[in-house]
């Protein structure tokens, strides 16, 4: 299973990514499933980082995990944004497919805490952000047994 991004939405998420570094950025990927289940892409929503280092470093040590440095280390989507989301996707027939979002100055690959916070029916996109310029973007799922399986990242080059 992979997930098709128009060239837009991926423009759209590394503009997202290379404005707020070097916070991490997150954002919604919303759209619909096919009838086989396979994703379907229609807009990426871009949401404030709301994290909170103050109110959120219990749910880090839950983790198991030292968080350090604030938004650029972690990020936290604020309920009012994903209801929001979910009211858009559901007036269209939509759903929440996924979230992406950037690990500045740092490889696109999971963290534990990532791990941690995310849940198995949602798709994730992390793109590294070096020094300010986007690096690579990498999908990823849970599976089974919550360990993150890496699915394949396919930007559509022409628009179809
Ligand atoms: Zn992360």
């Amino acid at each position: 299973m992979s997930l098709h991004f128009k060239p837009w939405h991926w423009q759209q998420i590394c503009i997202h990514a290379e404005l707020v570094y070097p916070e991490e950025c997150c954002g919604l990927l919303l759209g619909q499933r096919d009838t086989m289940g396979n994703p379907q892409l229609e807009v990426v929503w871009p949401t404030h980082n709301t994290w909170d280092n103050v109110q959120q470093v219990d749910l880090a040590a839950i983790a198991g995990e030292e968080r350090t440095g604030a938004r650029s280390r972690n990020f936290a989507i604020a309920p009012v944004d994903l209801l929001q989301a979910q009211r858009i996707a559901r007036g269209q027939s939509w759903d929440i497919l996924g979230i992406y979002h950037s690990h500045p100055d740092y490889p696109a690959q999971p963290s534990d805490f990532d791990r941690a916070i995310a849940w198995e029916q949602y798709l994730y996109l992390i793109v590294s952000v070096r020094d300010g310029q986007i690096e690579r973007g990498r999908m990823w799922q849970l599976d089974l047994t919550r360990t993150f399986q890496e699915l394949d990242l396919n930007i559509i080059q022409s628009p179809t």
